[in-house]
């Protein structure tokens, strides 16, 4: 099926539903929208996507979230919708981000590091809405030394749709014209993340590439993808076939979305926890290297 802007669309490959909740830390309730357990191959350069969906938290005077933990051989990017977080890390990084902004931090050969409520969404209480993606690393790039970028929201371009807009957070946007705007995160392998919304009624045909993985979660709202073919709503994520050059997406209420995908990096996976890496030895590596302080 083409558009008029002869775009090859593609098609649905399958939709996940009823997605397993749990809490990371006292600080965030996620839904698992997909991890490696639950099977990310299809969606390669994204290993992992945890979703909190808006949730009350009362004034405390210890701070929330996850202690001190490490990663090696990813990236995590933290995408805040409302409330305020705040983290620090073992390569001296750290910084504070609130509703529109993104963390995207590069652990690479391994830290340690700490994901905290801020200390004033602390003393005050109020609603945290956030998602956290893992972003694999290429073998080339496991061994680097880590990397902290702070993606404010000020910096985010945004590309107007007809009733809506998206959000580029990673990746470049391709209008139908041949304009191309592109998101300021720096990636190791060719990574799409935009963050979107569309009025009821809007249609949209989201450019990507075709070969790239490509999915699309609702955070609200209700939609019909792929030229009617599925309908998902809140909490919902549907997976796109590589083939095809834009994904279709028609908002039956008004929908707030992200949209990921990218080239998949075509190398082993082996994940335990917080590492992700080629091999057994090389997890095997990891553990101890975290034990003996070596990260
Ligand atoms: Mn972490």
């Amino acid at each position: 099926m083409k558009d008029s802007s002869n775009r090859a669309h593609k098609s649905v490959r399958r939709v996940r539903t009823d997605l397993p909740s749990h809490w990371v830390g006292d600080g965030f309730p996620v839904l698992s929208v997909f991890s490696p357990r639950t099977g990310s191959k299809a969606l390669s350069p994204f290993v992992l996507f945890d979703y909190a969906a808006p949730h009350r938290f009362e004034p405390s005077k210890t701070p929330r979230g996850v202690g001190a933990h490490p990663h090696r051989g990813f990236e995590t990017v933290t995408v805040v919708y409302a409330g305020e977080l705040e983290h620090r890390d073992s390569a001296g990084n750290g910084g504070r981000i609130g509703p529109g902004d993104v963390q995207w931090m590069t652990a690479a050969r391994g830290l340690f590091h700490e994901e905290m409520h801020s200390e004033r969404f602390t003393r005050e209480g109020g609603t945290m809405e956030m998602a956290q993606l893992w972003v694999n690393l290429p073998a080339r790039a496991k061994s680097d030394p880590p990397a902290y970028q702070d993606i404010l929201a000020a910096r985010i371009p945004r590309v107007e749709l007809e009733g809506g807009h998206l959000r580029l957070i990673a990746g470049t946007y391709r209008s139908a014209a041949g304009a191309e705007t592109t998101g300021p995160a720096r990636t190791a392998t060719p990574v799409i993340l935009w963050d979107g919304h569309l009025e009821a009624g809007a249609r949209a045909q989201l450019p990507i590439p075709d070969g790239y993985s490509a999915a699309l979660f609702v955070r609200r709202g209700k939609a019909s993808v792929a030229g009617g073919a599925k309908t998902i709503g809140a909490g919902e994520l549907v997976e796109f076939t590589p083939e095809g050059t834009a994904a279709q997406v028609e908002a039956l209420e008004a929908i707030d979305f992200l949209v990921l995908g990218g080239e998949p990096i075509d190398e082993p996976i082996v994940a335990y926890g917080p590492f992700v890496m080629n091999t057994e030895a090389e997890i095997d590596q990891a553990i101890v290297d975290a034990q003996s302080g070596r990260m």
